[in-house]
């Protein structure tokens, strides 16, 4: 089935074009991280989210509301909600209430240099409250 939606997101066997950018490591493998639907993220640190085996896909911690994957933290959770709308302002990338996982994950093939530093960004800050909420 994720391999079905795979290939309908990817034409070609051309590399992907943000692995051309001029951009760190780290920021390239959060985008693949991204792409490829994993809850166990690595950017500046380890973000090990609910919505995994290990953790049996447990819901967000902060609104209990949904499990806590990729697709919660940038289109779902309220408590992402003023990083997400700063999104929106500084990329023009809208990923609020985005209503299906393929339109988010279609979204991180179509970005420019800008806007991947812009998402890495808000998983910063994100992760940032994330870390801020659960700790106290
Ligand atoms: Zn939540």
């Amino acid at each position: 089935m994720r391999n079905d939606a795979y290939k309908s997101l990817k034409y070609g066997t051309t590399t992907e074009k943000y692995l051309n950018m001029k951009l760190n490591f780290t920021m390239k493998r959060l985008i693949f991280q991204f792409r490829s639907e994993t809850n166990y993220v690595f950017y500046k640190k380890a973000s090990n989210l609910k919505g995994n085996r290990k953790n049996g896909f447990g819901n967000c911690e902060l609104c209990g509301k949904e499990t806590e994957d990729v697709y919660h933290v940038f289109c779902q959770c309220i408590h992402y909600k003023k990083h997400r709308n700063t999104l929106v302002n500084e990329s023009g990338l809208n990923f609020h209430q985005m209503e299906r996982i393929d339109f988010m994950v279609s979204t991180f093939t179509r970005l420019d240099e800008n806007k991947v530093k812009q998402i890495c960004k808000f998983w910063d800050n994100a992760m940032r409250t994330r870390d801020f909420i659960c700790t106290y």
